[in-house]
């Protein structure tokens, strides 16, 4: 992506601006995934390590990811017995107890 000189300054390389103009909503699997407003796009090394190019899908251990994370949080909250609609540990800053 870059380097920096001995001076101290930041070189940038092309691969750094090609990498920053990754846009996935431009990748067809990627539009028409469900797991794009958490994903972004995935993981840039990914999809250059596979494809040859930062503007291909990049999945990153994010597919079953979020299940899981789903279904760990409502054994947590069932083992707890917490109501989940009326629950908040924030403290007090939103007004609920
Ligand atoms: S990188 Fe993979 S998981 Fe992420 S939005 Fe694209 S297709 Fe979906």
């Amino acid at each position: 992506m870059g380097k920096i000189d001995e001076n101290g300054n930041l070189r940038v390389t092309y691969a750094y601006y090609d990498w920053m103009s990754v846009d996935p909503l431009k990748n067809a699997e990627c539009s028409e995934c469900v797991y794009l407003p958490v994903c972004g796009g995935g993981c840039g090394v990914v999809s250059y390590n596979e494809t040859g190019t930062y503007h291909a899908k990049g999945c990153f251990k994010v597919k079953g990811t979020i299940e899981k994370q789903v279904l760990k949080y409502v054994e947590e909250i069932t083992k707890a017995n917490i109501d989940p609609l009326n629950y908040c540990d924030c403290k007090g800053g939103c007004g609920k107890e």
